[in-house]
């Protein structure tokens, strides 16, 4: 795969910081006495076009995170005209709108932030449309967004309000639940940690409340708290700027 033109030395940043990436995340998860693939990363491409994203393919990247669904469509359509690309992965990390929902189906592969109910049951009835038409075989598969800080500019279930979701979530037949995500406070690290350790404890809650469900999956940890996030149980970073932007530096 060639490097767009005029993008080289832009491509030699990304590929350097992926190679520092890497290793702090490994890192991380050796203090946790995690394995080395308890955890895969998503390259949040919000910000950047589909140059920098060919780039950050080109140096390894294969999973991918945006926030707005026409986003989204922009992206997959620009790669689409690339010969020869790898297998990509896209996913919808953003807040959701329901007139949006049927732009998102289909595209992405797993939708981090399931942030009430109302949306899950919007999502999951145009999802079982999706099948019944055969657009799809499978459920589309889901996080549910938790707001564990309690931050009032946050989204997300309260984590009360989950629990007594639970039993409607879990049978809605349009999606499958995969896990739990989070947005930690900015700029306060111990809040941070303990928002991260609280989505974890409240995913081993539901798991054993319901048995049959699988919520493997804890989105949570972004370009700042990424490695504590690890430390705590973390199995999707979300990580934008220190993927994407050359003047961010890694602590
Ligand atoms: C932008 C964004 C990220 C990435 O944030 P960085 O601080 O740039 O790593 C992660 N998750 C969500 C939901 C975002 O909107």
């Amino acid at each position: 795969m060639d490097i767009p033109e005029g993008y080289e030395a832009y491509f030699g940043g990304v590929a350097r910081r992926r190679a520092e990436i890497s290793a702090r995340v490994e890192a991380a998860l050796d203090r946790a006495g995690r394995a080395h693939d308890a955890a895969r990363l998503v390259a949040v491409s919000k910000t950047v076009g589909v140059p920098e994203v060919l780039c950050a393919i080109a140096a390894g990247y294969r999973h991918f995170g945006e926030n707005r669904p026409q986003e989204l469509a922009r992206k997959l359509e620009g790669l689409e005209a690339v010969p020869g690309l790898p297998a990509l992965r896209f996913d919808m990390i953003g807040n959701l709108q329901k007139n949006k929902i049927n732009a998102v189906l289909g595209r992405a592969a797993l939708i981090h932030s399931v942030s009430s109910l109302h949306l899950a049951r919007a999502i999951a009835e145009r999802a079982a449309r999706r099948i019944d038409e055969g657009a799809s075989v499978s459920p589309q598969d889901v996080l549910l967004e938790v707001n564990i800080s309690g931050e009032a500019s946050k989204s997300g279930f309260a984590p009360d309000e989950l629990r007594s979701a639970m039993d409607e979530l879990q049978g809605l037949r349009g999606i499958r639940l995969r896990g739990l995500m989070t947005m930690a406070p900015r700029g306060d690290k111990d809040r941070a940690r303990r928002t991260f350790s609280g989505l974890r404890a409240l995913r081993d809650e539901l798991e054993g409340a319901y048995p049959s469900l699988d919520l493997s999956e804890l989105s949570c940890g972004m370009s700042e708290d990424f490695e504590a996030a690890l430390e705590e149980g973390s199995t999707l970073i979300r990580l934008g700027r220190v993927v994407f932007d050359p003047a961010f530096e890694l602590e």
